[in-house]
């Protein structure tokens, strides 16, 4: 079915980085926020500077997790620990939530500067699962989810959206825990066995393993295929319009008639 097994069938992607080009955003966001939290604890305590990268931090600690878990990880990794804060913590507080606000903060104004551009390979790939009748559905840690899919056009192309606002209201652990993932196929009411995980993030073909589905396509936005197979890709692609099938030679042309 549209590139992948023929007992798939229902379709639930992920959103930063599958459907829209909001990842590298997200990730510059993240090293905006937290190069400005380690050059004030190098100035603090006298240390050295080490900058957040923002391709092999992102993609091991940050990408595809809930917020503040992404928080969390990469100041474990830097053995940082911050007290948690409350989320009325103003932006770049001294705590895991006040440096969460100042990420969520700044990918909001980015995105208001920039706007949101689909993929247009995805658009194609789901418009195509709409026209057969197939579910779909968006399963995204962002609590911004929605207004992501608006701003890009394509909120109307899903049956079910479970996002950071639903999980948190159900209490689903994010990626890379299978919850939210699970959570959609039940939606649909199908089989995880019958169901492809479309992903970018580490965390996220490892919430597709962990799951049990039926296909996990690892979206290749940053030449990490390895990466994606190794943490539970079992199909990797660069974009989704490699999986849409050749339409084949063109049916040869009609001689023109001409007129008696
Ligand atoms: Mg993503």
């Amino acid at each position: 079915m549209l590139g992948l097994p023929d007992d798939i069938r229902a379709f639930l992607f992920d959103l930063d980085g599958v459907l829209t080009q909001t990842a590298t955003v997200h990730a510059a966001a993240w090293k905006d926020t937290f190069d400005n939290f380690l050059r004030a604890e190098a100035a603090r305590t006298g240390g050295p500077f080490t900058p957040f990268d923002a391709v092999a931090d992102y993609d091991a600690y940050v990408d595809g997790r809930p917020r503040l878990d992404g928080t969390r990880a990469f100041l474990d990794s830097r053995g940082i620990e911050l007290p948690e804060g409350t989320d009325t913590d103003p932006p770049g507080t001294r705590t895991v939530q006040g440096i969460s606000r100042a990420k969520n903060d700044t990918v909001l104004r980015m995105i208001r500067e920039q706007g949101v551009a689909p993929y247009r390979g995805s658009v194609d790939y789901v418009r195509r699962l709409r026209a057969l009748g197939l579910p779909t559905a968006v399963v995204s840690s962002s609590a911004n989810c929605r207004d992501v899919l608006r701003a890009a056009g394509i909120e109307g192309y899903f049956d079910v959206i479970v996002d950071g606002l639903v999980a948190t209201r159900d209490g689903l652990p994010g990626k890379p825990a299978p919850d939210t993932y699970l959570a959609a196929a039940r939606a649909l009411g199908v089989e995880p066995a019958h169901a492809a995980v479309f992903e970018d993030a580490l965390a996220g073909v490892a919430s597709g393993r962990a799951g049990g589905f039926g296909a996990v396509v690892g979206v290749d936005r940053v030449g990490q295929a390895a990466e994606l197979r190794r943490d539970g890709a079992t199909v990797v692609v660069q974009d989704l319009a490699e999986l849409i099938p050749d339409p084949g030679p063109q049916a040869p042309g009609k001689p023109e008639e001409t007129p008696a």
